[in-house]
């Protein structure tokens, strides 16, 4: 019984020895007039597959070997040898192929010939077999890891926020409800929904977004962040919209918006390098066939200073622009994609950081400036994506934050907590929020953010 390696190490010369076990998926089957065949073997630890030399002296050649097809699972033991061929460093020369797992040809759908990503959609059980999809995956992880060890080297403490929460962080609506109430009961009695009777004894939601949880807990440890699902309930069709996505929030006391903006630029730089350093082959791919030039692009963006724009000087620039825009624009409206899309991509080419938009299109929380109408706020846009991320410094004083939620018509007793936190001991603090597979749309250069989870969510569609 040979040692079991992945394929990722196995396809590292340094492996090259005896006795190697194999587990994993075929690719292809090619049979040689030679007296035997090549296999190519994925177990999804890496992009590339592994070359297996099964000779026709097997016992098992003719009744199984030659039967195998794309999608079979096998376990091969073998002598890993330096392969002759260009192509590959190493090839497993088989002293046994086990059969463990058949996919008849005539129905599994990831034959040779290419499909389309919105195909693919249909088959999330199956398109992680796939080049695009194991490639994105292991960019996703990677992204992923790099997000923890960033913040925790910076001394940011992870922090959980809930999943369910009775309080709307935009104040925006657009939330999915959690509820044990029988609907379809309450429905066929022509009830009134009575919330004393709900679970939680109050409407309750999935939150989208746990900053104000954050703030919390940067309050008493000085640097937190989270990271998990997020859920928004808005009917946007978009390709870069999902309803169920994945935030991560730092949150930072003693933070102003010049120190957000350095974090936030840090991060990113640092999350980009780390997919080009130890995801080369999967980026190699993308810059080849998936967003030509992704590479160098990338590796650009890490080494200069980004861009940074004020709102007010945003709007110069969009309104004496020679562009024609489906939605105008002037001082005082919210930017559109179009105009995200432009600024970062002709009119930068690189990621812009944006900030201190009119107080009357941002969220209550936002620190009001000594201008009176704008906030610190923040929105990191890069090119073929727009806004990857959206941050801001909070409102630290008491008597601004009240003014600014009876303005925007919120409950102060819903929030008693949160204004508690500007009662006791207050502190300068800011934070973000980034959309993890925006970052992973960027990185890869993937159009459309369904391509980029596992399992998206999105109107009308929840399979699997
Ligand atoms: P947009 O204007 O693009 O809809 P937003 O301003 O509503 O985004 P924020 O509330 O600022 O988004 O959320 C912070 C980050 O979370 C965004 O910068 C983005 O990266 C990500 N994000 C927001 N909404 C979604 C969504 N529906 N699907 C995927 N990512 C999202
Ligand atoms: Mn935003």
């Amino acid at each position: 019984m040979g040692k079991w390696i992945r394929i990722a190490e196995a396809r590292l010369s340094q492996s090259v020895g005896p006795e190697k076990e194999i587990r994993g998926w075929i690719r292809t089957r090619r049979d040689s007039k030679g007296g035997f065949s090549f296999l190519e073997i994925n177990d999804g630890s890496c992009f590339g597959n592994l070359q297996v030399v099964a000779p026709a002296e097997l016992e098992n050649y003719a009744e199984e070997i030659q039967k195998l097809s794309a999608g079979c699972s096998v376990v091969v033991t073998g002598e890993l040898l330096e392969s002759p061929a260009k192509g590959q460093a190493t090839e497993l020369h088989a002293s046994e192929v086990r059969v463990i797992g058949w996919a008849d040809p005539e129905t599994y759908p990831l034959q040779k010939k290419r499909h389309t990503f919105e195909k693919l959609r249909e088959w999330a059980h199956l398109r992680p077999r796939t080049n695009t999809f194991g490639a994105v995956a292991r960019v996703r992880h990677q992204v992923s890891q790099s997000i923890h060890q960033f913040f925790s080297e910076q001394g940011f403490y992870y922090c959980h926020t809930p999943v369910i929460t009775a309080s709307d962080c935009e104040g925006a609506g657009e939330m999915f409800r959690v509820t044990t109430i029988d609907l379809d009961g309450l429905a066929a009695r022509g009830g009134k929904v009575d919330y004393k009777f709900d679970f939680f004894e109050k409407p309750a939601f999935l939150t989208v977004s746990g900053q104000l949880e954050a703030e919390i807990y940067a309050t008493s440890m000085g640097r937190v962040y989270t990271f998990g699902p997020t859920f928004r309930a808005e009917n946007s069709n978009t390709s870069r919209h999902l309803a169920e996505f994945w935030m991560v929030e730092p949150e930072a006391a003693f933070f102003d918006l010049a120190d957000n903006m350095r974090l936030s630029e840090d991060f990113l730089k640092r999350v980009f390098k780390d997919c080009l350093d130890h995801c080369s082959e999967d980026m190699d791919f993308f810059d080849q066939r998936i967003e030509k030039g992704k590479v160098s692009q990338l590796q650009a963006v890490v080494e200069k200073p980004f861009t940074h724009l004020t709102y007010t000087e945003a709007i110069k620039i969009l309104e004496s622009c020679n562009e024609s825009f489906e939605y105008s624009i002037s001082w005082g409206t919210d930017l559109q994609a179009e105009h995200e899309r432009y600024l970062t991509e002709k009119y930068v080419d690189g990621p812009v950081i944006l900030t201190d938009y009119p107080s009357s299109i941002k969220p209550f929380y936002m620190r009001i400036s000594d201008d009176g109408r704008t906030v610190a706020a923040m929105d990191v846009l890069v090119p073929g994506v727009g806004e990857i991320i959206g941050g801001s410094q909070r409102e630290e004083r008491l008597d601004v934050l009240q003014n600014r939620m009876q303005q925007a018509g919120l409950d102060e007793s819903e929030y008693w907590w949160y204004v508690d936190l500007r009662r006791y001991g207050t502190v300068p603090h800011a934070g973000f929020g980034l959309g993890l597979e925006r970052a992973v749309q960027y990185v890869t250069g993937m159009a459309n953010i369904r391509d980029v989870i596992p399992f998206p969510r999105t109107p009308g569609n929840a399979e699997f």
